[in-house]
Parts: structure tokens; C-alpha cells; sequence
């Protein structure tokens, strides 16, 4: 038996187009069409100002480090192979603010406003060091 992850969402009908671009190597983003805003995590209405006019677009992949914490200790499958690990919330160059986990950087020389771009482990984004 195949221990459960808890790292990977159920898609409904709805996250299935994240989930799925994201299998692809791709970001997706909600934009909506009253206000213009971005938003994540991807919601059926604007959280700015209620429309319902929100489409997806793809996302850049590019973000700036806003604040993060080493996890040393989490039982959760997968997360219990992976500590110490990184998780961090990154500003997104096109506005929103997202949860996510750092890879691929040194933990001692982090530092808030670094330059991020988005990587995918297992079909899940996650970001990594670098603007190229
Ligand atoms: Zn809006």
C-alpha cells in the first residue's frame, strides 16, 4: 500500500487545469477582468473585488523571496524524508503571494527580495535561486 501524500491536493473540477499545467511545467495564475488583479491560490471569484470574471493565465515563474523557515521536523509523508527543508512564501512578479518550498539554495545565505524563479518536483511547483 502506498502511503498518503500530503503534499498533493485532490483536484476538483476546478483545480484540475492547475494541477494538470503544472504536470506540464507551467504556473498557473487566476486574472480578473474587473480589477485586473492576479490572484493565488487559484479561486472561482476575485478576492479583491467579488467578480466572477477571473480567467487562468500562465504565470512567469519568476518571484522575489518574502519570508521563509527551515522545517526540521514535520511526519508527514513526504515531508519526513525531506527535513530540513525550506518553506517560504514568495511574491510573484505578477502580484500574488504564494506558499510554497525553496529548493536548491543555501540555507545560511538566504535573504528576503532574492530573486526566485519556479521549478517543478513531482508536479508540484516549487522555487529555486535565479532570474535566468
Ligand atoms: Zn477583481
Amino acid at each position: 500500500m502506498t502511503a498518503p501524500r500530503h503534499d498533493l491536493p485532490e483536484a476538483d473540477a476546478f483545480t484540475r487545469a492547475y494541477w494538470e499545467a503544472a504536470a506540464g511545467g507551467r504556473l498557473l495564475l487566476r486574472r480578473c477582468g474587473a480589477c485586473g488583479r492576479a490572484h493565488h491560490y487559484p479561486r472561482e471569484f476575485c478576492p479583491h473585488c467579488w467578480s466572477e470574471d477571473v480567467t487562468w493565465e500562465t504565470a512567469s515563474g519568476l518571484a522575489t523571496l518574502y519570508t521563509w523557515s527551515v522545517v526540521h521536523r514535520n511526519d508527514l509523508p513526504p515531508f519526513r524524508d525531506r527535513t530540513p527543508y525550506v518553506a517560504a512564501v514568495v511574491d510573484l512578479a505578477e502580484g500574488p503571494r504564494m506558499m510554497t518550498e525553496l529548493v536548491g539554495a543555501d540555507r545560511d545565505r538566504l535573504r528576503a527580495g532574492a530573486r526566485l524563479r519556479v521549478a517543478f518536483r513531482d508536479g508540484v511547483p516549487v522555487f529555486r535561486p535565479g532570474d535566468g
